[in-house]
């Protein structure tokens, strides 16, 4: 079992992709087989959002959050946690916490996706590690529902969850672990490995 003394570092990309299916892990990491590019659209989409938002609009989080600073754009690599991503916006909020703030192309639709609060308890894993305060919330904006921001609480199962889903990454990668397949088969239908996922 992959453990502390790891020194592998997977990024919140992966961690998303294995939520998909964990075998895209064993086919991209173990094979060395990409994925096509255009299943990357929806976050090439976020990305360039996120840079019109970080030039159009930078101040609004601050006025709608208990927020005293922010770093924007924060490419943090969190050893200990073996993760390693980029944060839209690490907030640093009046009552001595920070938090992280996505920036999502969607609209808001009344529930927040699992992939959403996973991102943002990596993200918080990432924050605490580095800059050693707590983090026990997050923040997402959707940009097509007038950029409205959901707060969404991060609890002790969350991160649990979340150090046990990067524990099950790094066996796929350093043991070559090749994992069940996902149990939504309608995902198997377009995708990239169906012809040599058995
Ligand atoms: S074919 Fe299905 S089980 Fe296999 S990698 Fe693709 S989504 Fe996962």
């Amino acid at each position: 079992m992959p453990g502390s003394e790891s020194e592998t570092i997977i990024t919140i990309s992966d961690v998303l992709e294995f939520l998909f299916c964990p075998r895209f892990i064993y086919f991209m990491h173990c094979l060395g087989i990409p994925q096509h590019e255009e299943m990357r659209y929806k976050v090439l989409k976020g990305r360039d959002v996120h840079e019109m938002r970080r030039t159009t609009n930078i101040d609004y989080a601050r006025k709608k959050i208990d927020c005293m600073r922010k770093e924007r754009q924060v490419f943090i690599a969190a050893k200990k946690h073996h993760i390693k991503g980029i944060v839209d916006e690490v907030l640093f909020l009046g009552d001595g916490t920070a938090a992280p703030l996505e920036y999502k192309f969607a609209e808001y639709k009344d529930r927040i996706f699992r992939t959403y609060k996973y991102q943002l308890t990596l993200q918080a894993l990432m924050i605490a590690e580095n800059y050693g305060v707590e983090v026990n919330r997050g923040y997402i904006c959707y940009t097509r529902s007038n950029n409205v921001v959901k707060q969404i609480d991060l609890k002790k199962k969350d991160f649990d969850k979340s150090v046990e889903i990067i524990m099950d990454i790094l066996e796929i990668i350093e043991k070559g672990f090749y994992p069940d397949r996902t149990k939504d088969t309608v995902k198997c239908v377009d995708c990239t490995y169906r012809n040599i996922c058995v």
